[in-house]
């Protein structure tokens, strides 16, 4: 079995602060260090499940997040991609969202936001609007891959069980008070809790299903501010009003190329 696990830093137990998350610095430093210890929890319960072989994506901001001395030896893990990942991903069986986050304005969703956390930007698809949770479901559902576990606040658990079922393991790292404030888990409880629930999710991969909705996707991105969308490059669909750009989808892999 091959596992991806894609590591997001706002869903990280100890991080709930933007500062931890943007700017260069001790606080995002020390920040990296509980993500990457996190990812590293995360293998050794794939490990213990008999996975042979284990990618770990930092899927955060500038993408070159982990602290590489702190990673798993049993992991491969991939820095500064894009869209170049992708190939690595279609030959897997089974992605985990570690270190997630609730989409843009979910009243007790940490950190949460969806693409930006500076701009305020929303995502619909066929309709229903979706955060980061469902595109990265979507974008694994194109490679019929399921999502088997996703990590974050209660609010991401929450809407990992609205978007994916009862099917993948959810592992809860805070509760949320607002968008920064947050009670806690200590990191150590977060990593015991995140080991076992990985070794859960491989046995418990039968039970979940690749994300996927009809095609083709009809896609809206709306911004809360005409300034913010003006200065949006278009790089596909039609700017529909002052906030809002639609586009059509022939391929889940394309929704995030607005
Ligand atoms: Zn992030």
């Amino acid at each position: 079995m091959k596992v991806y696990v894609f590591a997001d830093l706002e869903g990280v137990a100890g991080v709930c602060k933007f500062f931890q998350t943007r700017e260069e610095g001790p606080p995002l430093d020390a920040a990296r260090e509980l993500l990457t210890r996190e990812c590293s929890a995360c293998v050794d319960g794939l490990v213990d499940a008999g996975v042979e072989e284990i990618y770990v994506r930092d899927s955060h901001g500038r993408p070159y997040n982990f602290v590489p001395e702190l990673m798993h030896p049993a992991a491969r893990h991939i820095v500064g991609a894009s869209g170049a990942h992708k190939p690595i991903l279609s030959e897997c069986n089974a992605v985990i969202l570690l270190g997630f986050h609730a989409m843009a304005d979910t009243p007790d969703g940490v950190l949460c936001h969806t693409q930006s956390s500076r701009r305020g930007n929303k995502f619909w698809y066929n309709g229903r609007e979706s955060g980061e949770i469902a595109q990265q479901a979507l974008i694994a559902g194109h490679f019929d891959i399921p999502v088997i576990m996703v990590t974050g606040d209660d609010a991401t658990c929450r809407e990992a069980r609205d978007f994916l079922g009862e099917g993948p393991v959810t592992v809860s790292t805070k509760t949320g008070l607002n968008r920064e404030g947050a009670v806690m888990h200590a990191p150590a409880l977060a990593r015991q809790r995140i080991r076992e629930g990985a070794k859960e999710a491989v046995a418990r991969a039968d039970e979940c299903e690749p994300y996927k909705i009809d095609l083709p996707i009809k896609g809206r991105l709306w911004y809360p501010s005409k300034a913010t969308a003006d200065w949006r490059p278009i790089h596909l669909g039609t700017r529909v009003d002052d906030f809002t750009i639609e586009a059509t989808f022939e391929t889940a892999l394309d929704i995030l190329q607005f």
